[in-house]
């Protein structure tokens, strides 16, 4: 088959990620998530059937068509196969890019790939798909694997690979702050629960990273971030409430503490969680 390809650059925002926003960027519109019935398959791209998948996806396609698809499914674990592309960043001697097998053990991709931790220094959480998924204790992270199967059961998700590394100096108010701004200033603002509620989750935290936070204020942050999940038209509500919401949840004395020192207790303390 012969056919052209077009490559035409987004303008930068999280959203046009999204495969329906995507299609009404190129289309010259604001990127905002389609509601869904019907699906591209039906109705995408100037309401033809459309296919939308990741680059990284398609680069899979040549070896395959190569090498068959037996030799692609020898390689990973029994559900999830083939390879992907970690992207590690954070608090790690070689931040960078690793193609390798899903299936790879968490510890292996930080210590081996990445060069471990700077200084030795102690692993405290890692977010293991993006800042859209579930953040995963040490003691979880030490423990899993590197693919869609282990991860869900580990009560995370691959998501991109995209893998964020934080050691004993981080403060998880701090990095749960980060992620609510950021999907604060992503939300297309459509949905209601979207809308308010990253605004809600992003001034939660500023409050108690400002030492000014309540107790009440960490109830709320959990009854925002469940009140998102799983309501809206696309899935950026979701990644907003599990940032903040899992950093909650697996971090809780952390957030308690900010309370009580009102403020961060770790700065130039050896606190620990
Ligand atoms: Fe827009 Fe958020 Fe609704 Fe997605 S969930 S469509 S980003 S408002």
């Amino acid at each position: 088959m012969d056919f052209d390809i077009y490559v035409h650059r987004g303008a930068g925002a999280y959203i046009c990620g999204e495969e329906t926003g995507l299609l009404e960027s190129l289309e010259g519109r604001k990127g905002q998530p389609r509601k869904r019935p019907p699906f591209p398959a039906i109705s995408g791209l100037w309401r033809r059937p459309t296919i939308v998948n990741n680059v990284e996806t398609m680069s899979h396609v040549p070896h395959i068509v190569t090498n068959g698809a037996e030799w692609f499914k020898r390689i990973g674990v029994e559900k999830s196969t083939g390879t992907t592309i970690f992207g590690v960043s954070g608090d790690v001697v070689r931040p960078g890019t690793y193609e390798l097998p899903l299936g790879t053990p968490l510890r292996e991709l930080i210590f081996d790939y990445a060069g471990g931790i700077p200084e030795g220094r102690a692993l405290k959480a890692v977010v293991p798909g993006g800042v859209s998924m579930p953040v995963l204790t040490a003691e979880q992270a030490m423990q899993v694997t590197m693919d869609h199967q282990a991860l869900n059961a580990a009560g995370s998700m691959l998501g991109t690979g995209g893998v964020v590394v934080l050691d004993e100096r981080q403060c998880m108010v701090r990095a749960a702050l980060v992620i609510a701004r950021f999907f604060r200033h992503e939300s297309c603002g459509q949905c209601t629960q979207c809308r308010e509620g990253t605004g809600w989750l992003h001034r939660l935290m500023v409050s108690l990273e400002a030492g000014t936070g309540t107790p009440s204020d960490l109830e709320a942050i959990d009854e925002v971030a469940r009140f998102m999940d799983g309501h809206t038209i696309c899935a950026l509500a979701d990644a907003a409430a599990w940032g903040s919401g899992w950093f909650l949840r697996r971090f809780r004395q952390e957030f308690e503490a900010h309370v009580s020192h009102h403020g961060c207790p770790l700065a130039g303390t050896s606190f620990e969680v």
